[in-house]
C-alpha cells in the first residue's frame, strides 16, 4: 500500500510494478486529484499558462486501485486506518508529504502548496488588487513574480534580512535587486504578528493593508496520523539509509522523509521534487529485501523574476567564492568549497550549466583551482 498520492507516491506504485510486484497495490490519497506536480503550480498555473499539472502517469496499465479522497488516520502493524475503513498491508509507502505552517491571526490566510490553492489564488490576481506575500522564500518570490505580472501591487514582508536566507544566507542579498526592479515593495527584517482583517499587523504595531495575504513562510511534514504508530518521528518520518522506517515493512519517501544520509553523515529532510521523483525507486527495492542506498547531492530550482535559479549540494560551514558579478552581469553563480578546496555546493542563476557540471563535481569530490572557480568565463568542469 501506498499512503499520499503526491508524487512520490506515485512514483513509488510505478517503482513497484518496474521491480516486477504483482500483487494488488493500493494508494490512498487525501486530495479528490489524480497524482500532479506541485512545482508548476507557482509559475504555469499561477501566470495563468495552464489549468493542470496532473503527472503522466496511466494509472489505469499500473493497475493500482487509486483511492481519491481517503486520508489516512493512524497506523498499527499491518493496518492502515483510513476515512474508509482498516484497509491491512504486508509492505507499506509513506509519502505523505509535507503541509504549508499558518500564521496567527482571524485574518483570510492563502498558503500555496495544492492545484485548487493556486487556481484560488490566481483567481484574486488582477490589476490594482493590492498583495501582501509573507515570506521571501522560494514560494514567495514566485508568487511576487506571478502576482505583479498580472499587476497587483505587492509588498513583500521577510523576517530575515535578506530573501531566500535559509537557503543561501547572504547570498540571498543579491536577490533584492530583482524585487526592486519588479516594483515590489520588499520589506526586510520585518516579523508579522499576525494576520488580520484587510491585511497584517506586523510586530512593531503598524499594518500592512492588503487585499489577499499569501503566506509562504515554509511547511511541515504530514505525520500526524503516525503519533503512536511504532515509527520513529523526529522532524518527518525517520530512515536508515535505505529509506526503511523503524517498522518492519515500512519504508517513507519524499517530502516526509527525514533519511539518513551516507554522504553527509547526517539526517537529512528535502523538501524538493527531486527527492519525491527518485527516492521511491530505493525505498521500493528496499521493501522487496534488495540492498540499496539513497544518497544523492540534493538538487532543487526556482524560477523567479524571469530568471533560473538553480542549486545543488549543502554549504554549511563552506567558504563562498563568487562566480561573476551579481552588479554586473545579471548570469552570476556561487560556489562554496570545503577546507580542501573541493566544491559543496553550487548555486547558479541563468547558468544552467554550471549547475549539471557541479552537480558532478559535488558527486565526484575533487579538490578544484579556486581562482579559476571565481572566473565565470571558465567552465566549473576546467578547475
Ligand atoms: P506531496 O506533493 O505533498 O504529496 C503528498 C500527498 O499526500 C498530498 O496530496 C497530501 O494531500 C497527501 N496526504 C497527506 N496526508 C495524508 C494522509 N494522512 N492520508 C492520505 N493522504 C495524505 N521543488 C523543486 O525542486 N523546485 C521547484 O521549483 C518547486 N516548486 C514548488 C512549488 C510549489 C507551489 C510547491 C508546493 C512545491 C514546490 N516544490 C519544488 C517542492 C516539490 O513540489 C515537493 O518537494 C514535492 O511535491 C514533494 O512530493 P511528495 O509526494 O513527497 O509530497
Amino acid at each position: 500500500m501506498v499512503v499520499g498520492a503526491g508524487l512520490a507516491g506515485v512514483r513509488s506504485v510505478e517503482a513497484l510494478r518496474a521491480h516486477g510486484f504483482a500483487g494488488t497495490i493500493t494508494l490512498i490519497g487525501e486530495e479528490r486529484h489524480r497524482p500532479y506536480d506541485r512545482p508548476p503550480l507557482s509559475k504555469a498555473v499561477l501566470l495563468g499558462g495552464t489549468d493542470s499539472t496532473v503527472v503522466d502517469s496511466d494509472l489505469g496499465a499500473l493497475e493500482v486501485s487509486f483511492r481519491p479522497g481517503a486520508a489516512a488516520k493512524g497506523l498499527r502493524p499491518g493496518v492502515v486506518e483510513t476515512t474508509e475503513g482498516e484497509l491491512p498491508y504486508d509492505g507499506l509507502v509513506i509519502a505523505t508529504g509535507a503541509r504549508p505552517v499558518r500564521l496567527l491571526g482571524d485574518g483570510p490566510q492563502h498558503v500555496l502548496r495544492t492545484i485548487d490553492d493556486a487556481l484560488g489564488l490566481r483567481a484574486l490576481f488582477a490589476p490594482g488588487v493590492r498583495i501582501a506575500v509573507v515570506g521571501a522564500g522560494w514560494i514567495g518570490a514566485e508568487v511576487t513574480t506571478a502576482a505583479r505580472r498580472a499587476g497587483c501591487e505587492v509588498t513583500v514582508v521577510e523576517a530575515a534580512d535578506v530573501p531566500l536566507a535559509a537557503a543561501l544566507g547572504p547570498v540571498g542579498a543579491w536577490t533584492v535587486p530583482w524585487y526592486e526592479q519588479a516594483g515590489v515593495d520588499l520589506r526586510l527584517g520585518t516579523a508579522v504578528a499576525s494576520v488580520d482583517h484587510g491585511g497584517l499587523t506586523l510586530a512593531d504595531g503598524s499594518a500592512v493593508e492588503a487585499d489577499v495575504v499569501v503566506t509562504g513562510v515554509g511547511v511541515r511534514p504530514a505525520v500526524e496520523w503516525l503519533a503512536g504508530s511504532g515509527v520513529g518521528l523526529d522532524d518527518g518520518v525517520v530512515t536508515d539509509e535505505h529509506l526503511r522506517t523503524s517498522l518492519p515493512g515500512v519504508v517513507a519517501v519524499g517530502d516526509c522523509a527525514a533519511w539518513w544520509s551516507r554522504r553527509y553523515g547526517r539526517r537529512l529532510r528535502v523538501e524538493h521534487w527531486d527527492t519525491a521523483l527518485n527516492a521511491p525507486e530505493v525505498a521500493v527495492a528496499s521493501l522487496m529485501g534488495e540492498e540499496a542506498v539513497y544518497d544523492p547531492v540534493p538538487y532543487f530550482w526556482s524560477e523567479q523574476f524571469g530568471h533560473m535559479v538553480q542549486y545543488a549540494g549543502r554549504h554549511d560551514g563552506g567558504r563562498l567564492v563568487m562566480r561573476g558579478d551579481p552588479g554586473a552581469d545579471p548570469k552570476w553563480g556561487a560556489c562554496w568549497v570545503d577546507d580542501r578546496d573541493r566544491l559543496v555546493a553550487v548555486l547558479s542563476v541563468d547558468r544552467p550549466r554550471d549547475l549539471v557540471q557541479g552537480r558532478r563535481l559535488i558527486e565526484g569530490g575533487r579538490p578544484l583551482d579556486v581562482e579559476r572557480l571565481a572566473d565565470p568565463a571558465v567552465a566549473l568542469r576546467d578547475c
